[in-house]
């Protein structure tokens, strides 16, 4: 079965929702991460299936190259590698992929423990530091309010003061969700939405939710009922679902590039 077909089989059956989302999965010899739903969760469910206690993977010559030793008999989970060439004024773009097998690193000799993999042990000030950069590059205006909200005609976020959140967490997920909501602009991304209409509100939503679990994941921080949140609003409607994940790919993306982490 290809790796999308999976993926969207998990989506009916409910099982992506059950697990929620991780978005951390990287290759343990480059350190790079996956990129790409599919990728991240068909790698999730194997480590959910599979019990593996890390979100590292690697290929096999690259296990050889470095010592490590796949436990015999261990069962690889694909990926999609970008297949990336360089264009005419010199940039590089992605002109397909191909199917590779990564194996979890707890699948191999390895010690995992020395390798820090624990969901939850995340520094908000990294967090903080992404907003703030974001905020001043973008001249994006903040207030103080007693709700929280985008106001995309003046590109105003509101948000509750911090000391009326019971935690640092759900501050910083109501914060970057709003931020997300943000890149819609035209001057950003141009995301159309339309406040009267609500499957397009119902799409901006998700967009900023799942925007907000990618950024959070990067730095090993969970958060609370996301995928519940996103199912209420998508149900099985696989399609706006796959659609809102390549919107908050470019969401998420569009904060990282103000960041310099991209
Ligand atoms: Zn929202």
């Amino acid at each position: 079965m290809k790796i999308t077909e999976k993926v969207l089989e998990s989506i009916k059956t409910d099982t992506i929702f059950s697990y929620g989302f991780d978005f951390r999965n990287k290759n343990f010899a480059t350190s790079h991460r996956y990129k790409g739903f599919s990728n991240n969760m068909m790698m999730f469910i194997a480590r959910h299936s599979n019990g593996f206690k890390t979100p590292n993977w690697i290929g096999m010559n690259q296990a050889r190259t470095l010592g490590i030793s796949i436990i015999k008999g261990s069962i690889g989970t694909p990926v999609l590698i970008p297949i990336i060439k360089e264009n005419i004024d010199g940039e590089d773009i992605m002109v397909g992929s191909r199917q590779s097998t990564v194996f979890n690193l707890d699948q191999t000799d390895y010690d995992i423990e020395s390798v820090n993999s624990n969901f939850g042990t995340g520094d908000f000030s990294k967090i903080q530091e992404i907003i703030d950069n974001y905020i001043c590059t973008e001249g994006i205006c903040v207030n103080v309010s007693d709700h929280n909200s985008y106001n995309p005609e003046h590109d105003v976020v509101n948000i509750v003061h911090k000391s009326n959140f019971t935690r640092e967490s759900a501050y910083y997920e109501a914060f970057v969700h709003e931020l997300m909501h943000s890149t819609m602009k035209d001057t950003r991304l141009g995301r159309k939405f339309d406040y009267k209409d609500e499957q397009s509100r119902i799409e901006e939503e998700v967009v900023a939710e799942l925007a907000t679990a990618w950024l959070f994941s990067e730095y090993n921080i969970p958060i609370d009922n996301c995928s519940q949140y996103i199912k209420g609003y998508i149900g099985d409607n696989v399609k706006l679902l796959m659609d809102c994940v390549q919107k908050s790919e470019l969401a998420v993306n569009y904060i990282r590039r103000t960041n310099g982490t991209i």
